[in-house]
């Protein structure tokens, strides 16, 4: 599953895309993959693409109040009253969704390039739409955005913004690791609700902070140099701030190096995303370690693949 560092790879790209862009038309080929009324959709162009933990977001306005934006943003000016109703198109890619992006054909001649993200397959490079294609956006310049998934557990969501804090997949939602308020005492306090788990299976609860799966909780544990078995409630407060440090350096080096989806993750410029290069525990079982050349060790952590130097994290 694409974790923070994934997401906020394809936020980065699709911003440089399609903002401002008008959806013409949106196809849905699985009702299960598609909430909410389209029509409030169509018609309306992408204003700000945002990222929420494991969770895209794209606001769309009316020509209008895009307009309005536009001219305030090039005064250097808020917009302060809300005179149009504002849609947002919430995406969670779960287990194998993705977003391709095709420039029109006059696009693709001026050679802008179409963008992928999200869980790789080969077929990802190939014609669209595909018979994974669930959702297909198509943008009044002919332009076209792909949400394809393989076994159906994603989904896009139309919602109305002034609904968006209360959304059921948002609402309970912990600290934004990256953001200025997540402090290792946040971390502290928040983890301790789960005292007797092994802290590398507490950092994936999305309560306690958001965005972190499998692949970042092995790499902070490696980064903080703590056992990944150790219990929340075992931790010393010199543990939580390398932890705390050990979270922000792996989800920082994630989003550097491209993403990280195994074999052939592609960024939405198309390139590939090399995380895993630098990974110095994840999916390196039987390799030496990167600083002491132990071999890394895999075991099972609530039936996630857990990869440790027993050298290096105590
Ligand atoms: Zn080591």
């Amino acid at each position: 599953m694409p974790e923070l560092p994934e997401v906020e790879v394809i936020r980065l790209g699709l911003t440089k895309k399609i903002i401002g862009l008008k959806i013409q038309k949106i196809q849905i080929l699985s009702p299960k993959s598609f909430i909410g009324n389209p029509n409030l959709a169509q018609g309306k162009n992408v204003l700000k693409i945002w990222r929420r933990a494991k969770l895209l977001g794209i606001d769309l306005v009316g020509e209008k109040l895009l307009a309005i934006r536009r001219s305030l943003i090039a005064k250097s000016k808020k917009l302060t009253a809300n005179s149009e109703q504002q849609i947002t198109l919430l995406f969670h890619l779960k287990m194998s969704g993705q977003l391709i992006y095709i420039p029109s054909e006059k696009r693709i001649a001026s050679s802008e390039k179409r963008f992928i993200g999200g869980h790789p397959t080969e077929d990802m490079l190939g014609t669209m739409p595909n018979p994974h294609t669930r959702v297909i956006f198509t943008f009044s310049n002919n332009s076209h955005l792909y949400f394809n998934d393989q076994r159906r557990f994603g989904w896009v969501k139309v919602i109305d913004n002034g609904q968006l804090a209360i959304d059921n997949s948002l609402k309970n939602l912990g600290p934004e690791p990256l953001e200025k308020g997540f402090t290792w005492e946040v971390l502290k306090q928040n983890l301790l609700r789960h005292k007797s788990m092994p802290v590398k299976v507490a950092i994936m609860d999305q309560s306690a902070v958001s965005g972190i799966g499998n692949i970042y909780s092995n790499e902070a544990c490696f980064n903080a140099k703590i056992d990944p078995r150790t219990k929340v409630g075992d931790l010393t407060d010199k543990q939580f701030k390398s932890l705390f440090e050990g979270i922000i350096k792996a989800l920082k080096e994630g989003i550097k190096r491209g993403g990280s989806t195994r074999a052939h993750f592609v960024d939405p410029e198309g390139h590939k995303g090399y995380f895993l290069d630098y990974a110095y525990v994840y999916w390196r079982d039987k390799h030496p370690c990167k600083m002491c050349k132990t071999e890394i060790k895999k075991i099972a952590l609530a039936g996630r693949g857990t990869y440790f130097c027993l050298h290096c994290q105590k």
